[in-house]
């Protein structure tokens, strides 16, 4: 990479021309430091100004480019006090038109008579009938350049619009990454490796992003605001195939390590988890599992997610993945996040193993120090294969005798933080992270791109849908007349209250008072119980217990009910104030719902005024079950910036790429990052030009 041209792109903004110190800090005010910052701000969408009309040709309410002489021009002053408006009267041979500015009086001293003028925007019939323009857009057409032709910066050409930042409008932007475009010199460094761009038939990438600015006369409008132009679309890949690269980098550091140990499977094993089995997988489990059991046998970590809504039926895949690990000899740890779903877990695995030859134990931070000291001693031992436990089973000096598996369970509880601590302690164990929470494919790609992932879509045969309403607050009685209704029946319901931090004293009032007034008045022959956050985790424990052995019909939870937590026999969900939730969390209360047999409902109140963004919430609940989908939605909705909060989530903000927009270039761009890290000769330097011009920014350094 010859050091001069590198030297263009890290140049301060301030040497472009027409930014002095002022404007240079207005620039570093929203991180924009180099050229090269400059550069890699995209035009938010670009305007057709190319095709200059004749004056004549001028409709009222449409948008309009002209170009003409300047016949008159001045500031007229109005009766309101502190107000003016520039005018003037522009013509070309076919008529002319008049353009007047509101409150822009140092317009005097930009314009003049006879100047040649082009101006964009659009045209409004004015008091006196005749046709013009308010506030154009406008440009003043002086000398020639070199090329001959008369070269315009904001009209009479395809014109980026940039978004408003801080104190920098659109067309100072514009301004300023002209001149930045104008010192780029056409030989600048290219990053990426040439065989990928001549395979993707990229441009370079001094072209690129000249044409991304400023784009030669003819390209398509249309392409552009879709970016998907070449320029466009090569400065997009190269953003994500650093990106992909890093991850393909970090990939590796893990893939280095070796197992000490070797899993193999045979007829025995096979039928020894044939015999545990107590239903038919579905295809999407059998698949999983087969990409599972694979990842055992290899002699490297295995690093994988497991995606499947609520219901799936994620914990048998795991539990047979645990029965393999076991026959080759090793222990198993399965952890949760909560006491209650370890607890639920436990029965679960206790019950499923009872055919084989194996021992599981509970082990969670509640339990009475001589019962966990028992436990660990076994595990240390080597007579328990299987722990179940929550991440006390980490923090605490627990020692394996063989650990090779770890499970983790709803993992976006856990950081990758207690996934590295585990790896330390196991030796390389094998990890399998499950979540609930679907995350859209091109997220996957992203947060968990060094991360192999298999999906489980399709839901174990015969659950019936559950049927899903959407209510305004004030039509309650239907709810609840629904409610009882399913409490004859001998089910059980949730009704959730939602909490919002800044007022949760107030709104714990309100809660526990519409709990009272449920218990009393509402559901008075009924056993209403209420659980919420302030609550000790015991006694919350121990609510839900009496809940899931029906000692209560119906649960007033003003905290989010725990995610996986199983009462079959509840088949009604009511959620309060459905629209302060986001959608992800909506599903998550919604699969509280449905796990037996019987028809379940969702009903979902609203407090009007219910804003679009939260009705399309609440309409895809209603159109969908289907987790992936609804991520999807949530995902469009949110914009990827806001879908998992902040930029701690784990989801690097891309300058150039949109996730959304973008995805099949981030497709592209992970094979071939992958592929160029595994076989390009000149590997080496690519990862040299990622680490050093990439990783950072998105902190991938940090080996998870
Ligand atoms: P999740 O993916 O939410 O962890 P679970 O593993 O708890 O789902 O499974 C939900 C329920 O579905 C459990 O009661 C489980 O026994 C049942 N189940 C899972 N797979 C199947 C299957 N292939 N056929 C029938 N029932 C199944
Ligand atoms: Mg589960």
């Amino acid at each position: 990479m010859s050091r001069d041209t590198a030297d263009v792109l890290r140049t301060s903004v301030q040497y472009v021309k027409g930014v002095g110190p002022r404007r240079a800090a207005d620039l570093a005010a929203v991180g924009l430091y180099t050229i090269e910052d400059l550069l890699l701000t995209l035009p938010r969408r670009y305007e057709d100004r190319e095709h200059l009309q004749p004056i004549a040709t001028v409709k009222p309410d449409e948008i309009a480019s002209i170009i003409g002489e300047v016949r008159s021009c001045g500031l007229r002053t109005t009766r309101r006090p502190g107000f003016c408006i520039f005018e003037m009267v522009v013509e070309d041979q076919s008529s002319g038109v008049r353009a007047t500015f509101l409150n822009q009086p140092f317009l005097k001293d930009v314009f003049a008579k006879h100047q040649r003028v082009i101006l964009y925007g659009r045209v409004n019939l004015s008091r006196n009938g005749g046709l013009q323009f308010t506030n154009p857009e406008y440009e003043i057409v002086t000398g020639k350049t070199s090329a001959g032709d008369d070269e315009t910066i904001h009209t009479g050409r395809i014109v980026p619009v940039y978004e408003k930042r801080g104190s920098l409008t659109p067309k100072m932007f514009r301004r300023v990454v002209y001149g930045a475009i104008q010192r780029l010199p056409d030989d600048i460094a290219d990053p990426l490796p040439g065989e990928i761009g001549r395979q993707l038939s990229l441009p370079s990438r001094a072209t690129a992003l000249h044409e991304a600015h400023f784009p030669t006369h003819g390209t398509s409008v249309d392409l552009l605001n879709r970016f998907q132009t070449p320029a466009q679309r090569r400065l997009i890949f190269e953003e994500f195939f650093f990106f992909q690269l890093g991850l393909a980098l970090r990939r590796r550091e893990v893939d280095r390590g070796t197992k000490p140990r070797a899993i193999t499977v045979d007829d025995r094993i096979r039928q020894a988890v044939l015999d545990v089995l107590p239903f038919r997988l579905t295809v999407d489990q059998r698949q999983a599992l087969k990409e599972i059991v694979s990842d055992l046998q290899r002699r490297q970590p295995m690093n994988r997610l497991l995606q499947g809504d609520v219901g799936s039926g994620k914990t048998i895949v795991a539990l047979l993945a645990a029965l393999v690990a076991m026959e080759n000899g090793l222990q198993v740890a399965f952890m949760s996040p909560t006491e209650i779903l370890a607890a639920q877990h436990y029965s679960n695995i206790k019950h499923l193993l009872k055919p084989s030859r194996f021992h599981a134990v509970l082990l969670t931070g509640t339990m009475g120090s001589t019962a966990r000291r028992e436990a660990s001693q076994r595990l240390t031992m080597g007579d328990v294969q299987l722990v179940v436990g929550t991440h006390a089973l980490v923090q605490e000096g627990v020692a394996f005798k063989t650990l090779g598996l770890v499970i983790i369970d709803e993992q976006h509880r856990f950081g990758v933080m207690q996934r590295a601590t585990l790896r330390a302690k196991g030796i390389e164990p094998d990890v399998l992270v499950m979540t609930a929470t679907p995350i859209p494919r091109t997220l996957a790609l992203t947060m968990y791109g060094d991360l192999d992932t298999s999906e489980i879509r399709e839901l174990p045969p015969g659950r019936q849908k559950i049927k899903t309403s959407v209510r305004a607050a004030s039509r309650s009685e239907d709810n609840y007349a629904l409610i009882r209704s399913e409490l004859d029946r001998g089910h059980q319901a949730y009704i959730v209250y939602p909490l919002v931090d800044d007022s949760e004293k107030v709104e714990l009032k309100a809660a526990t008072k519409m709990a009272e007034h449920l218990d009393q008045d509402v559901f008075s022959d009924r056993r209403v119980s209420v659980v919420h956050g302030r609550m000790k985790q015991d006694e919350r424990d121990e609510i839900m217990r009496s809940f899931a052995s029906h000692e209560i019909d119906v649960l007033v939870a003003t905290t989010v009910i725990e995610v996986g937590i199983d009462v079959p026999n509840a088949t009604v969900i009511l959620v309060e104030h459905a629209e302060r939730f986001g959608l992800a969390q909506l599903h998550q209360l919604r699969g509280r719902v449905g796990r037996g047999i019987h028809q379940s409902y969702c009903l979902l109140a609203y407090h009007p005024p219910l804003s679009d963004q939260a009705r399309a919430r609440l309409d895809a609940l209603v159109a969908t079950t289907d987790g992936f989908r609804i991520a999807e939605r949530d995902l469009e909705l949110r914009g990827p910036g806001d879908f998992f909060g902040t930029r701690q989530s784990g989801i690097p903000l891309f300058r150039v790429g949109d996730l959304l927009r973008d995805h099949s270039i981030m497709d592209d761009a992970r094979r071939l990052a992958f592929t160029c890290l595994a076989s390009s000769t000149d590997s080496e330097k690519v990862s040299e030009s990622a680490y050093t011009e990439w990783i950072e920014r998105y902190g991938l350094v940090r080996v998870g």
